[in-house]
């Protein structure tokens, strides 16, 4: 996935708390989403009422209370992150992204942002390769209850330049610790990455 600055801005981690816009969506403009529209998997959000949608069939699959907000960051910035606590949080995502990403996948990176806070797995610069791996697992087990399909966000995943930081460790290295978690196979995974490189 390119964004608008030619960068690759796909990272499963947060970044550095940054100014961001105010989007227009208000709650009376969400849409209800099951059934309507076209498989969330292979397509871009529909707008961003959507992925209001589905940060709310995540936040209630994590069981807590969570009082949240979805909003736009910075272009250039991180994919996603998250500010706050289970009281009052902020999610920034990449402005390009939230155009682009599909729903399928913007369930598992909101759970993972989500099982941050839910965990108490740290915040920011706090975070370490370990707490990114128990935030994958815990938020893929929210995305999942919502109804979201793991092995097509790993896939997903897989089409993404592999990024390694101290922080996170390599992105297709999570990729492959949360698959062995789940007992998902990788002619599955990979078979879902060929998909959605077919269609960039
Ligand atoms: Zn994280």
């Amino acid at each position: 996935m390119s964004t608008a600055d030619g960068s690759r801005a796909t990272r499963l981690a947060r970044g550095e708390p940054r100014a961001v816009a105010t989007p227009s969506a208000s709650p009376s403009k969400i849409l209800p989403v099951t059934g309507r529209y076209p498989d969330p998997r292979y397509r871009p959000a529909m707008n961003f009422s959507e992925l209001q949608v589905v940060a709310g069939q995540v936040a209630r699959a994590t069981g807590r209370e969570i009082r949240w907000r979805l909003e736009l960051g910075k272009n250039p910035g991180p994919l996603v992150m998250i500010r706050g606590g289970l009281d009052d949080c902020t999610i920034a995502i990449h402005p390009v992204a939230a155009r682009k990403v599909p729903p399928n996948t913007w369930a598992f990176l909101f759970g993972h942002e989500f099982a941050h806070l839910v965990a108490n797995l740290g915040t920011q610069s706090q975070t370490n390769p370990s707490n990114e791996l128990k935030a994958d697992i815990a938020g893929a087990r929210y995305a999942m209850a919502a109804g979201y399909r793991l092995e097509a966000f790993l896939g997903w995943v897989l089409t993404e330049r592999n990024q390694s930081s101290d922080s996170h460790g390599t992105l297709h290295g999570r990729v492959q610790a949360i698959a062995a978690r789940f007992g998902v196979r990788q002619n599955v995974i990979r078979a879902e990455a060929q998909r959605y490189s077919g269609k960039t």
